[in-house]
């Protein structure tokens, strides 16, 4: 049986036994495919049916678990429902009922000061552009020349948190095609824990294809639910690994 085809009845099964089920999500490259201008990246009519049912059905709850900004992640999605549970900025903000909260709020001035050196440094080391976030530094390479720049950029960065003496305030995220520097303490890890405690007696299982999602998936094995990546490069083992265009059967089952 193929890993898809297991997971689909694990869930049944769940179901079956009356469990409740918490899916928690990435949104790029899990809910939608990753997209050259991160901007255009909506959610897919289908996907977004599929998650509005889910919804509304009582034996699941649903969270989305993104490095995006709640705002960004609100316009991608247009994703009403105030039963959906989002979760931006890696881990930094909440919004749930409709009220928006934050998990951690220090050292987000700080990112704010270093803003314009750091780019300074990492449009000298590839070109690219900074996506707008109030809460991290979010650089997109879209430099074709050279090779190896994300691992390149985010040494060059290391070096200058390093000399600004700001290496335990902040951290480095690498990402496709993407350097981020953020508040040491924020983590989807940390953000999707503090969700777990409030739902207890969910099954929970959560879906990444990023370096940014592990701290999430390892939280999740740690309350005993089921890791997915989507990503075979991934270099964390899940318990399973399904493709993407697969994603879209997990939300209708
Ligand atoms: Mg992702």
């Amino acid at each position: 049986m193929k890993q898809i085809e297991k997971l689909i009845k694990l869930i049944e099964i769940n179901l079956k036994e009356k469990k409740k089920i918490f899916l928690f999500f990435d949104y790029d490259g899990v809910l939608v495919p990753i997209q050259n201008n991160p901007d255009r990246a909506y959610l897919p009519r289908t996907t977004k049916d599929g998650l509005i049912r889910l919804i509304k059905n009582k034996s699941f709850k649903v969270a989305l678990v993104s490095g995006r900004t709640l705002n960004t992640l609100k316009r991608l999605t247009k994703l009403n429902n105030k039963e959906v549970i989002f979760i931006g900025s890696h881990g930094f903000e909440l919004l749930y009922k409709g009220k928006t909260s934050f998990f951690s709020k220090q050292n987000i001035s700080t990112i704010n000061k270093i803003r314009p050196k750091a780019l300074k440094v990492a449009k000298s080391v590839a070109k690219g552009f900074l996506e707008y976030k109030p809460y991290t530094f979010t650089y997109h390479i879209r430099d074709t020349k050279k090779s190896n720049l994300v691992e390149k950029l985010s040494k060059v960065m290391k070096k200058f948190l390093k000399e600004n003496k700001l290496h335990n305030k902040l951290k480095i995220l690498k990402g496709k095609n993407i350097v981020e520097v953020l508040p040491q303490e924020v983590s989807k890890g940390h953000a999707v824990e503090k969700i777990i405690k409030q739902f207890p007696n969910y099954s929970y299982i959560y879906f990444g294809d990023d370096v940014t999602d592990i701290s999430a998936l390892k939280i999740v094995k740690r309350y005993k639910g089921i890791s997915v990546s989507l990503n075979p490069y991934l270099k964390y083992k899940t318990d399973f690994l399904i493709h993407p265009k697969n994603i879209n059967r997990i939300i209708r089952v």
